[in-house]
């Protein structure tokens, strides 16, 4: 292998940290942490150098390389080739064909606001993924199934629908379907029924296209952001979006109960309001995006952090002393690669 090029799978991408670095693998939605001395190598000498050349100008590395590089191997992160330069790597170029990507609508009536136009608008807009939190204590199954009716047929390719109340009967829960849409239920709380149903282990449930699960946790949608390695995604449409986007704020718009169009529900900043306002005019103005295009690469404690391409932000940002700081930090230390 000595007289062999080494190179990652194309699917495979380094991110470099200050004080550490990862191979974030996006078909296999995996990372692996390695040091910043086998990143730089494999970033820079061993893309124009053999092995053995390698090898050559580093004599401490013999051994400790192979380790490394055979490591890689077993575990499918990259390979030997005579031949590098037949594996050109891929295109990341960013595009999202609508307006919008994500809503997200927090409903404490259904009747509060007209919602049947608002859907309609958001999908008009080009809307694949929609999350409705809806945080009444009571709703009208009726009303609910007419107003998600409008999803039918419709380009929404998922609907997350969150209760913060247990309101429905378990029936009224599962006919909340659709034959070609994938909708998600989650029910937060503890009632007596969900209790019954978590008690018997049965926390989650899938019918056709409805995922159902039962949460003891509360459900608050204002909750300050918190940081762990469950918001990280290795997926190529969060890497190529977060090469040159914010994928936490990016063509995303949430409407809080009182109708106001904002970024994310703990932003200060409101932008309208869906009872004077549509969606659209607001979703288009430079104020409204100006987030969308801050990536972490311009956060500056993001940008020497390893985990940059694949952590999900929603926290607002602010610019101060000539950079961008996120207003809700978080607890990973990039300059010294721990977590708090
Ligand atoms: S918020 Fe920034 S520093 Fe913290 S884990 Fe995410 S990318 Fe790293």
């Amino acid at each position: 292998m000595n007289s062999s090029y080494f190179t990652l799978y194309s699917n495979c991408f380094l991110t470099k940290g200050h004080a550490g670095s990862v191979i974030l693998d996006v078909h296999r939605n995996r990372y692996l942490p390695i040091k910043n001395e086998i990143a730089a190598l494999l970033e820079n000498d061993l893309t124009s150098h053999t092995v053995a050349q390698v090898k050559a100008t580093f004599p401490d590395l013999q051994e400790g390389l192979d380790a490394y590089l055979n490591h890689f191997v077993e575990n499918e992160y990259g390979f030997y080739t005579e031949e590098p330069q037949k594996f050109p790597p891929i295109d990341l170029h960013y595009h999202h064909p609508g307006h919008l990507n994500n809503a997200i609508i927090a409903i404490e009536g259904i009747e509060q606001f007209d919602y049947q136009s608002l859907l309609l608008e958001l999908l008009e807009l080009g809307c694949w993924h929609f999350q409705l939190l809806l945080l009444a204590e009571q709703y009208d199954a009726t009303r609910l199934d007419e107003l998600l009716s409008i999803f039918e047929t419709s380009i929404a390719r998922s609907v997350d629908l969150r209760f913060k109340y247990d309101c429905l009967t378990f029936e009224q829960y599962k006919a909340l379907s659709f034959p070609d849409l994938r909708v998600i239920s989650t029910v937060y709380g503890q009632s007596a029924e969900t209790s019954h149903y978590i008690n018997a282990g049965t926390v989650a449930e899938k019918y056709d296209n409805v995922f159902l699960h039962y949460v003891t946790r509360a459900l608050d949608y204002q909750q300050p952001e918190s940081y762990d390695e469950s918001l990280f995604y290795q997926t190529l449409a969060f890497y190529t979006e977060a090469q040159s986007h914010n994928p936490g704020l990016n063509k995303k718009v949430c409407i809080d109960p009182e109708g106001n169009i904002k970024n994310y529900f703990t932003h200060s900043a409101s932008f309208g309001n869906i009872a004077k306002d549509t969606v659209s005019t607001v979703i288009q103005g430079e104020d409204f995006q100006e987030k969308w295009h801050i990536s972490n690469q311009q956060v500056a404690k993001c940008s020497a952090c390893q985990f940059r391409f694949m952590c999900l932000s929603y926290s607002d940002l602010m610019y101060q002393d000539g950079t961008y700081k996120k207003v809700e930090d978080c607890t990973f230390n990039p300059f010294s690669n721990t977590w708090a």
